[in-house]
């Protein structure tokens, strides 16, 4: 299809009842919004990213997906950093409090240009969430129902290495539709269908039967992404370097550097602490209980009584590198990391998990001094 179906498929996701959200450019990045129209994605626009580093620029052409991710991943839509659980307000009539759940979102919602590593991530949050005995009340409502669009990449960010991690560039499955841009002339996409409902939203829109040319161009778009990969990470025995380094002498090394800001864990697609906070109104006895994004970085998530147990950056680091990479194997079946790059752009100081893993591996079974501990 061409540029007037891309048009045709937010029409029809909207007259399908869906909130559609998808990338726009705004403050300078690609972010996350609600989509109105076709005309509110971005439309010949580029990303330099590298460690701390990001800036738009102009391409030469119209491609509306030219880019490979920003700072905001869905994880904002499915699990949205601030987020009221329930309202408990005083009856009057002496029976107690009334407990008020958060009602579910008043439409599902439509997921327009993830990228091959966001579905994956998707995937990891929904085996935490909806995986176990302990079912996400709120995260079940706001995935069910959701109408997922994937857009193959075709141009990696210096960050990336979601080939490494076996994310992409290529969605293999998860979406509703999958999109493949292509620019060699004609501007198009092959579109895929994975579902059902994909195919019956994909009936829709204006569209030929793709040719062999148009496929093998559409295959080609990502062989080219994969060959320009940004980074690559060697995952073999990652689980078990890890596990068998934890005095390794890089972790003082980083732990030199890091702010424990948190950026990392924020605008990872996967990492999914939170807390919770309870606000009172003493004016009419009400209370409301939030649940809010939290980090492994900060002193206070580790806090078991009597105090914190990982008081020192390098614990906050290392706990959080070796949960990403090694046990989140052993907890979940995956690793807990995509390869999309963001916690590597989006560090203030520069700190790349490719960088400290090959340091890791660079020196296995060293230990650090126990005095430098
Ligand atoms: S690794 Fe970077 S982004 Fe993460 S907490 Fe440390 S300074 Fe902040
Ligand atoms: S750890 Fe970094 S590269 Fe991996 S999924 Fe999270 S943000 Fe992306």
């Amino acid at each position: 299809m061409g540029l007037d179906g891309l048009a045709s498929l937010v029409s029809a996701l909207h007259e399908a009842g869906y909130r559609v959200v998808g990338p726009t450019v705004r403050d300078g990045a690609i972010v996350l919004d609600e989509i109105g129209s076709a005309e509110d994605l971005p439309h010949g626009v580029a990303i330099e990213q590298e460690a701390a580093a990001y800036r738009l620029e102009r391409r030469d052409d119209e491609a509306v997906f030219g880019w490979a991710v920003g700072p905001h991943s869905w994880k904002q839509e499915l699990m949205p950093s601030r987020v009221r659980l329930w309202r408990a307000s005083v009856s009057g009539n002496g029976h107690g409090p009334t407990i008020e759940e958060e009602p579910p979102p008043l439409k599902p919602l439509a997921i327009l240009g993830a990228r091959p590593c966001d579905v994956h991530a998707i995937a990891i949050q929904d085996r935490v969430f909806l995986g176990g005995p302990y079912i996400e009340r709120d995260y079940a409502q706001r995935r069910d129902g959701a109408f997922l669009v994937v857009v193959n990449c075709g141009v990696p960010g210096g960050t990336c290495f979601c080939t490494s991690m076996g994310t992409g560039p290529r969605a293999e499955e998860g979406f509703d539709l999958a999109l493949t841009e292509i620019l060699d002339g004609e501007h198009r996409f092959v579109v895929e269908a994975g579902t059902e409902r994909g195919r019956e939203i994909l009936a829709l829109l204006p569209t030929r039967q793709a040719t062999p040319e148009d496929v093998g161009a559409a295959l080609l778009v990502t062989h080219e992404a994969a060959r320009r990969m940004g980074r690559e990470l060697d995952t073999v025995r990652l689980p078990e370097l890890l596990a068998s380094n934890r005095d390794n002498p890089s972790f003082r090394a980083v732990a030199e550097r890091c702010l424990t800001c948190g950026n990392c864990t924020a605008v990872c697609p996967t990492c999914f602490c939170t807390s919770v906070e309870d606000v009172n109104d003493l004016a009419d006895g009400s209370a409301e209980r939030w649940r809010v994004w939290d980090t492994c970085f900060s002193v206070d998530y580790s806090y078991i009584h009597g105090g914190s147990v990982r008081r020192s950056s390098m614990s906050r680091y290392r706990q959080w590198l070796t949960h990403k990479f090694g046990t989140w194997v052993d907890q979940f079946g995956t690793s807990g990391c995509v390869g999309c790059g963001r916690c590597i752009t989006w560090c203030p100081v520069g700190i790349d998990v490719t960088e400290e893993l090959a340091a890791i591996r660079a020196t296995e079974g060293e230990v650090e001094r126990a005095d430098a501990r």
